[in-house]
């Protein structure tokens, strides 16, 4: 019999109960053992829901304090030197400090400051470093990267899967056990040493994985999954081959793979994301009970894995619902490919799941009260999916005809949603058919639009901005919550975001600075802020998702044609720049940055609703710029987290993801200066594509990397105006001006000295004022600093106001 099965539970609890009760610990308002009681009684609950939904293989050790990641790094006993560690059990204040960081011996860490995509964690400035977070993959989801080191050495320091096992079993559930495959570990970690191969760990490691797998099998579990998303990856041979030599160690400790032994504990390796496609022969060879494939993402590969032959011992796990969006599975499609893998391989040889961990979505529908019920119909979380799950597997045993209704319903529902009049705005689609080349493309080369800029705006050389927002403080906070929840008037609320917005503008000019913002007092989410002035969007009360830790996201549903009402920004832009002669900047999030931030809708390609997101993006900078606004910023942080996990993917990607950018900024003048900021600093892989952006200025991370990052730039001589970072905003600590001064040396020496731009490495809104302050008056003073000197020097290039 085919068996209803799962990767992975959210762990945060419907109410956000894990965030709540690990902010109050660490705040010191609960003790560990209730915080502990709360992640058994979580546990507890997704089980009995997992149970109830109808799965069969309910998995263990999903769940997670903090990160699965780092769990595993404890596991292993992979704990750098800093955090004190003296073997044994990981106790939970130095599990915490490595993930956040620890202020001199509370435990509890520095603040966590960045948003997700939007920076590291803070680093604070005594205390103990916290270790390095970085995406899951393609996902919104962060991780801790373990640090590995020649000569590390590994044991196994936790029983977390054998505890959490027998939890479950003394709950009279036999669950799964997850655990993150030991050769996707190490590529999940980072060499402190740069060269060091990461993976002449292994044969370090593998005892410690045999020595865990041993005990799961005395415990009496009788499969294991094994998480090596890495096998649906680019490989090479030394990885491949790290793979096989990995598989053969485990099942040593497992026990026979092929079925002969059993007393043996089965282990199923999980790949995601991708398809295996040249990993395929590798993936089937492996000694392993059981091979996940996800099915959502390459579909195709069902086939391809039924002509490469199963071996006979294997059993497949077809994820085919997803387990990266919300919408509701086409069970019949489903069911067909299933179909298809049973009359290859047989029922007994098949589980039925979600494409992946499900801790990419939210729990349950159900709860949102609040939600269009139409749209409401078309979307299905975790407990929904899981569901999905259960029925497809009882279709695959019982045949179609047992499950008749099932599926009627679910062919209904597809055919109500693709004829749903929500779905579709003519005027849209007749735009989009409508495009021409010319509309991504900006009328003039940078170089001519240059100078017409100069005359316009008359900046100094090396010109100073900021990215965006200013810090949000407590009233700043209150004030928005207190609008949203209807204690105070609109007007009030205006009043007070005006308020703000004179004070940041007077704030700038009073430090100097040449192009100003706003501050961004009215957003509290780059682009929920936009979603929620657009067509095409749902909102939930409870949507939320993981992103890192205990800092949750609630994406925006993308559901139907996206429009754009009305002008989004232009009113507090233009009251702004009404206060100031200086050039204020209207700031607006790019179109690949809210489709990257969003559940995206499945029945269109994503970069067709891309190119709706962009349309929507130009109008407003249309508007933006006959409002009288000169120099317009469009933030595309998540541009890089879009491409594909294999390269094969990636000119498609960047070929329209930068279509689209330009789409949104290409409508205007030569004379409006079109700014971009993207705060990461890996660039050399992608700087081509960002280049044919062809904004005018592009504000980038470089203060950490100390201006590394722009060798990219330099030996690709990039075309236009460059803001390298100088003041790092993931550290509350302020720069003294020297440093920023060598900073701008460092990057004049590599980039064309007329091109650079002076500021932060990203928005402001995490710091607090008495650090900004005094940061910005360095930057303003570094700036002139290096001016005179270039003046000096008689360089040539510098026209216009002298700062
Ligand atoms: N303009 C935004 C800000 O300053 C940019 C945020 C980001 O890069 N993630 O906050
Ligand atoms: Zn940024």
């Amino acid at each position: 019999m085919a068996l209803a099965t799962n990767l992975g539970f959210p762990r945060i609890g419907a109410n956000r109960e894990l965030k709540r009760a690990t902010e109050a610990y660490w705040q010191g308002d609960i003790d560990e053992a209730a915080l502990l009681a709360t992640g058994a009684e979580l546990r507890r609950r997704h089980w009995m829901m997992q149970r109830e939904a109808g799965i069969e293989v309910i998995p263990s050790n999903d769940f997670s304090f903090y990160d699965h990641v780092l769990d595993a790094a404890c596991l292993v006993g992979a704990v750098p030197e800093r955090f004190g560690w003296q073997g044994g059990p990981v106790p939970l204040r130095t599990y915490f400090a490595m993930a956040r960081g620890s202020q001199g011996g509370d435990g509890a860490g520095a603040g966590q400051s960045a948003g997700p995509g939007r920076g590291a964690q803070d680093d604070g400035q005594s205390g103990i470093r916290a270790m390095e977070m970085t995406k899951w993959f393609d996902t919104n989801y962060h991780y801790i990267v373990p640090e590995l080191w020649p000569g590390q050495r590994f044991t196994l320091a936790s029983r977390k899967p054998v505890e959490e096992f027998r939890e479950a079993q003394a709950l009279g559930v036999a669950t799964r056990p997850v655990l993150v495959g030991p050769v996707s570990f190490l590529l999940l970690g980072k060499a402190r040493q740069p060269g060091f191969d990461r993976l002449s760990l292994l044969d370090r490691l593998l005892p410690v994985y045999q020595e865990l797998l041993g005990q799961l099998r005395a415990a009496g579990a009788r499969w294991v999954q094994m998480d090596e998303p890495y096998l649906a990856l680019d490989l090479g041979d030394a990885e491949r081959a790290a793979l096989r030599r990995a598989y053969a160690a485990l099942a040593e400790a497992a026990g026979r793979q092929d079925g002969a032994d059993p007393g043996a504990l089965g282990i199923l390796v999980a790949t995601y994301f991708e398809g295996l496609r040249d990993n395929l022969e590798t993936a089937l060879q492996l000694p392993a009970a059981g091979l996940h494939l996800d099915l959502v993402r390459a579909p195709d590969q069902m086939e391809q894995v039924l002509q490469a032959g199963v071996p006979g011992h294997l059993s497949l796990s077809l994820g085919v619902v997803d387990g990266r969006n919300v919408w509701r599975t086409h069970l019949p499609s489903a069911l067909s490919l299933l179909e298809r893998a049973r009359r290859a391989l047989g029922a007994e040889r098949l589980m039925v799941a979600p494409s992946c961990s499900l801790i990419h979505v939210p729990i349950d529908v159900e709860r949102e009260k609040a939600l269009d019920p139409e749209v409401k119909g078309w979307l299905a979380f975790a407990r929904q999916k899981l569901e999905e799950v259960a029925l497809l597997a009882r279709a695959v045993n019982e045949g179609r005809e047992a499950l008749r209704e099932a599926l009627e319903a679910s062919e209904r529902l597809a055919e109500q949603r693709r004829r749903s009049p929500r779905r579709t705005k003519l005027a849209v689609q007749r735009r989009l058919a409508e495009l021409q080349p010319e509309q991504a493309r900006r009328a003039a080369p940078h170089a001519e639009r240059r100078k017409v800029q100069q005359q316009h705006l008359e900046l100094p050389a090396f010109p100073t901005t900021t990215i965006g927002s200013f810090p949000q403080t407590r009233e700043l906070r209150q004030l928005r919550a207190r609008w949203r929840r209807g204690e105070i008037s609109q007007e009030a609320y205006e009043e007070g975001i005006r308020r703000e917005i004179e004070r940041v503008v007077r704030l700038q000019e009073q430090i100097g600075l040449d192009v100003l913002v706003h501050g961004e007092p009215e957003r509290s989410d780059m682009v929920e802020y936009f979603a929620q002035q657009m067509d095409g969007f749902a909102f939930t009360d409870h949507g939320w998702v993981q992103s890192y830790g205990t800092r949750y996201v609630k994406p925006p549903i993308i559901y139907g044609d996206v429009a754009r009402p009305g002008p989004m920004t232009v009113r507090w832009i233009t009251y702004a720049q009404s206060l100031t002669s200086r050039p204020v900047k209207g700031m607006l999030t790019g179109p690949v940055t809210i489709l990257q931030w969003s559940f995206v809708r499945d029945d269109q390609p994503r970069d067709e609703t891309c190119r709706q997101l962009a349309l929507a993006i130009r109008d407003e900078v249309q508007d933006l710029e006959a409002a009288g606004i000169r120099v317009i910023q469009i933030d595309e942080p998540a541009f890089r987290e879009g491409l594909p996990l294999r390269r094969a993917g990636w000119g498609r990607y960047l070929e329209w993801a930068g279509e689209c950018f330009r789409l949104a900024t290409s409508g205007v003048r030569n004379e409006t200066q079109i700014h971009t900021h993207m705060c990461y600093s890996e660039f050399n892989d992608i700087i081509e594509a960002i280049a044919a952006l062809d904004a005018d200025v592009i504000s980038i991370e470089a203060s950490r990397s100390g201006m590394e990052i722009l060798e990219a730039f330099r030996r690709f001589r990039y075309p236009n105006q460059v803001g390298p970072g100088v003041y790092d905003i993931h550290s509350p600590r302020v720069p003294p001006a020297e440093e920023m001064v060598e900073l701008l040396r460092r990057a004049a020496a590599v980039v064309e000295p007329g091109k650079l731009w002076v500021n932060p490495d990203c928005g402001l809104k995490t710091r607090q004022y008495d650090e900004v302050v005094p940061a910005l008056r360095n930057l303003v003073a570094a700036a002139k600093q290096v001016r005179e000197a270039a003046g000096q020097a008689g360089q040539a290039g510098q026209t216009g106001r002298e700062g």
